[in-house]
């Protein structure tokens, strides 16, 4: 039977001191599971270890600890511990690391326990992290009336924060978009918002109101006013610092994020443009990250997800990155030599935070030497390629790993073999001490032999007994007294022996290796010390590597696919000439159809036509595309481009991720419709695809026609709007800067072909019972819906109420009658004879006559 004993459960008086120990530290870490450290193995008691034997698969068994039955135990050895912990807060737990703070072999009464991090989601610095994403902790401080948002990574250091309005659905939005995972969140805050984030998000969520009050970490906020700001950032800071205790001055100053200087859209439109994962798989392969990504360095790859999560809006800053693509797209040796050299860049980034954290070994250290000798070719380089930016190599830093770290440390710091010789005295004299004596052991067989004629004479060594001197059996008759041999142990073959001088010697290297062992770590620490003093620097060397590494990757990029410098203009013309999918294009290879995107200064809507599948909202993402491509620095899939600088995209292109909020799609639909036309303006780009198709269709024309009108007389936005409502395409003569377009399919003999060409004009039919050919359905039942689509042709009336009768029972002129019954028994319906004037009643009724006499 599972043993369930609760923590709480437990007379306390009665446990042993150590069970003691750990019920008083795991009362400050209720909410984590807490993996306390008892000699090799970290060991986790009462509901933590039902918990962790459930989702680690351990054996869960029993401690002793001085109650009558044992107490709920597992384990695992502590040098495994990171998958264990990779897994738990995979799952959504905290887990808190108790360490034993003194050395069991000298400590008085029970050793000294004391958590020394809390690892979360959010909080990670190990190396088992995803190096091409940022892993960013975030929180949500509730001011009653507006709400703060401030998030870092602590791995890299970046910090940011925002202020938001009261408003949940932009919250949601902005916490989707930026794909936080674990938030903080003060008690103030909507509990609704908290339920919707945990449970349809997934979002790992701690209360707290805790607010960071010390000096040590000011500068984060130092050049910040608004005190909302620094609450926020205070209250993240002191979650933070709580649960990873360390030095973490790798942490930036923290930067506001300035909305207008991005360009903004949700995740949605992040979602439906396959920006960085795709919808089906949510794999980064077949993204435009993924297109993007040829960069050869981590810090590279994580600034440019970052970039197309946040396209810019300045122009200087794009032109500039243009310049130097053009630039280093024109000198192919420069740019592989550039290549060659950062790929000898490591992750600096994580790396300046391990060196603050302190959880860096010797290997790392040599990883960063190797990134710093990589320095003055890549600045060589960049000087040649005009680039406005000058690295600090940092040569005193690389001088000084060159001198003291070995070239094949081991993992551990605690194993000596991590400083070079020549780099301390005292460290040579006690590595000469020790070979010395090892020497002389060695030669004490040669010697010992000779002297006792001895041939079977051994030296050996264990770890219990030392050094000895082993005699076989067969001649230990020959042992005499006067060589001073003491016998230590009988085995079954042969006798082991020490001598005075053997002990001597064995003494000299022990305690010289100990020493060695001490001062290595020591002198590793100094070192440590003096490097973390260049921390800023780093990180500025990382910045300047992560940008040049992004701007070669476009350059290669661009290079590969054949794409073109956009050129900004100020007018509002959006010029797209052969434009393409540049991902589709690239799976597809050649048979990819471009496509020109003009919208004039006169044209701001396009209204698109055609039958589905032909490709409308490949060309409407391929516009979209195009646009951040160009906001973030890149050169375009176009044969030439021209274009605005837009401030904001809103899409609603096919399935929505809000599905699991339990809205129907329509109300979805309409929500994503409204937040598009209150937030647009004149520079924003609106991609509507087929919108209003969720409801019946006299609703969902009107409505689409509505928001057509609206977006053209108030809005004035470039908008892309594909619809199979053809009546729509008959607004092109009321709205002046609306155009129609349509995306071609050829019919032959009833077969279909699609062109994916787009030219102007409206469709002249809408092909869907082809497509629906295509697809396969049952022939009797194409048959039957041509028969139907003929009647309708012929009246040329289309009401709503068809498409909800069953097409196989009643007939055509039936379900006609029926409808205009209806509609004369609703207009009697709507009026009321008593507030009837003799005079109208009478007209009214002479109406209805003459409607039903024209039937
Ligand atoms: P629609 O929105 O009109 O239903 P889609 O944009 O979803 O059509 O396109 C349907 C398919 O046609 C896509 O999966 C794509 O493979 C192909 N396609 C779309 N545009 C093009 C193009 N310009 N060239 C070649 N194939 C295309």
């Amino acid at each position: 039977m599972v043993n369930t004993m609760k923590r709480s459960s437990v007379d306390r008086e009665k446990l042993s001191p150590m069970m003691k120990d750990y019920m008083i530290l795991k009362d400050n870490y209720e909410d984590c599971i807490v993996f306390y450290r008892l000699g090799d193995f970290y060991e986790m008691f009462f509901e933590d270890a039902i918990t962790a034997s459930r989702e680690l698969e351990l054996t869960l068994t029993g401690k002793s600890a001085g109650l009558e039955e044992k107490v709920p135990m597992c384990g695992i050895p502590h040098h495994a511990y990171s998958n264990y912990i990779d897994s738990l807060i995979e799952k959504g737990y905290k887990v808190a690391i108790a360490e034993q703070l003194e050395d069991p072999k000298t400590a008085k009464g029970i050793v000294k326990r004391d958590v020394i991090q809390v690892v979360t989601r959010g909080t990670r610095l190990d190396n088992n992290l995803d190096s091409k994403n940022n892993n960013y902790i975030a929180n949500i401080y509730d001011f009653g009336y507006c709400k703060g948002i401030s998030y870092t990574d602590v791995s890299t250091g970046e910090f940011y924060i925002e202020l938001l309005e009261q408003d949940n659905d932009q919250i949601i939005r902005e916490i989707m978009k930026r794909g936080f995972r674990e938030l903080i969140v003060n008690d103030a805050i909507d509990r609704e918002l908290i339920n919707t984030l945990r449970v349809t998000y997934g979002i790992l969520i701690s209360i707290t109101k805790d607010l960071y009050e010390e000096d040590d970490y000011k500068y984060i906020y130092e050049n910040i006013e608004d005190i909302r700001l620094i609450t926020t950032i205070k209250h993240l800071l002191s979650y933070i610092i709580d649960a990873k205790k360390g030095d973490l001055h790798h942490l930036k100053e923290c930067e506001i994020i300035k909305r207008n200087s991005t360009l903004i859209f949700d995740n949605n439109t992040k979602r439906n443009l396959e920006l960085v994962e795709t919808i089906r798989t949510r794999d980064r392969q077949y993204s435009l990250l993924w297109l993007l990504d040829k960069n050869k360095t981590a810090m590279g790859s994580r600034y440019l997800k970052n970039q197309i999560e946040n396209p810019l809006t300045n122009k200087k800053e794009l032109e500039r990155r243009y310049d130097f693509i053009e630039k280093i797209s024109t000198e192919f040796i420069i740019r592989d030599d550039l290549r060659l050299a950062l790929d000898e860049v490591y992750d600096l980034e994580r790396l300046a935070g391990r060196i603050s954290y302190g959880n860096l070994n010797a290997r790392d250290m040599l990883q960063l030497k190797r990134s710093l000798n990589a320095l003055p070719k890549i600045n060589n380089l960049l000087k040649q390629l005009n680039y406005d930016k000058e690295i600090d190599i940092l040569e005193e830093v690389a001088s000084l790993l060159e001198k003291t770290i070995n070239e094949d440390p081991p993992l551990s710091l605690k194993e000596g073999s991590i400083i070079k010789d020549g780099y301390n005295s005292e460290l040579d004299e006690l590595r000469s001490i020790s070979s010395g004596s090892k020497d002389f052991i060695l030669n004490i067989e040669k010697v010992e032999k000779e002297r006792t004629g001895i041939k079977t004479l051994k030296v050996g060594f264990n770890k219990i007994f030392g050094y000895y001197i082993e005699i076989s059996k067969g001649q230990k008759h020959l042992v005499k007294d006067e060589y001073g041999y003491e016998r230590r142990q009988t085995l079954a073959n042969c006798e082991r022996y020490i001598t005075k001088e053997l002990k001597e010697k064995e003494n000299i290297i022990l305690g010289a290796e100990e020493k060695i062992i001490n001062l290595e770590y020591k002198l590793f620490m100094d070192i440590r010390e003096i490097v973390k003093r260049y921390i800023s620097k780093i990180q500025e060397i990382s910045k300047i590597i992560s940008e040049v590494d992004m701007l070669q990757s476009f350059s290669i990029v661009s290079d590969e696919n054949k794409f073109v410098r956009p050129k900004l203009t100020k007018d509002k013309d959006l010029e797209l000439v052969e434009c393409r999918h540049p991902v589709v294009e690239k799976v597809m290879k050649d048979k990819y159809v471009s496509n020109d995107i003009i919208m004039n200064k006169d044209t701001n809507i396009l209204l698109i036509t055609g039958p589905n599948m032909a490709g409308k909202s490949t060309y409407m993402r391929q516009c979209a595309i195009t646009v951040i491509m160009a906001q973030i620095g890149c050169f375009v899939p176009c044969k030439s481009a021209k274009m605005p600088i837009f401030d904001k995209i809103f899409t609603r292109i096919g399935a929505s991720d809000d599905l699991v909020s339990g809205e129907s799609t329509f109300m979805i639909e309409m929500k994503e419709a409204n937040y598009a036309i209150s937030e647009a303006t004149e520079n924003s780009l609106i991609l509507f695809d087929e919108l209003g198709r969720g409801t019946a269709t006299y609703d969902g024309m009107s409505l689409a026609q509505a928001i057509l009108e609206y977006i053209h007389d108030n809005i004035k936005a470039k908008t892309m709007f594909s619809t199979h409502y053809h009546e729509l395409t008959s607004l092109e003569k009321d709205l002046k800067n609306l155009k129609n377009v349509h995306v071609s399919a050829q019919e032959e003999a009833g077969n279909l072909t699609f062109l994916h060409k787009v030219k102007s004009g409206a469709v002249d039919k809408s092909y869907g019972i082809n497509v629906a050919s295509l697809a396969k359905l049952p022939k009797e039942l194409i048959k039957r819906s041509e028969e139907i689509l003929n009647i309708y042709e012929n009246k040329s009336i289309k009401k709503e109420v068809f498409t909800q009768t069953s097409l196989f029972e009643d007939t055509i002129e039936e379900v006609i009658e029926i409808e205009q019954e209806n509609e004369i028994e609703s207009k009697v319906k709507d009026i009321n004879p008593l507030e009837m004037t003799p005079i109208e009643a009478l007209s009214f009724l002479y109406e209805l006559k003459k409607e039903i006499d024209k039937k």
